[in-house]
């Protein structure tokens, strides 16, 4: 999608701190962290925002949870706990317009 961040982070036309990647989702750091720890669940397909989701997205939905805690459980803040957090929409606080999950928290 042309003119969107996340697209050309995904693309790689535009430079991210990635932990992680796999053909269909993209997790890298929060450029402007709110807390100490904060990444960005992305999936690769430019999906607007939960308004936009489709019957057909429902697979890599699911997956963005399960990356979370894998994640989260890799980087040893599956005991503590963490936040996972989905703005949608301006009114919600979205800024970036392609659907991805902040996953927050302290180690
Ligand atoms: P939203 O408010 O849309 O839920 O969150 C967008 C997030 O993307 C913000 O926390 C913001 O700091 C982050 N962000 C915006 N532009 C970039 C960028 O170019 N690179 C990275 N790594 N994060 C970005
Ligand atoms: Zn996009």
């Amino acid at each position: 999608m042309k003119d969107c961040i996340f697209c050309k982070i995904i693309n790689k036309e535009l430079s991210a701190d990635i932990v992680f990647e796999n053909d269909r989702i993209i997790v890298f750091k929060d450029i402007n962290p709110k807390s100490p720890v904060h990444l960005l669940i992305v999936p690769k397909k430019h999906i607007p925002s939960v308004n936009d989701i489709k019957q057909d997205d429902l697979q890599i939905i699911g997956e963005l949870f399960f990356i979370a805690k894998d994640i989260a459980t890799k980087i040893g803040l599956k005991e503590k706990g963490y936040k996972l957090i989905v703005n949608v929409g301006e009114g919600g606080g979205q800024e970036v317009f392609h659907l991805h999950m902040h996953l927050q928290g302290k180690l």
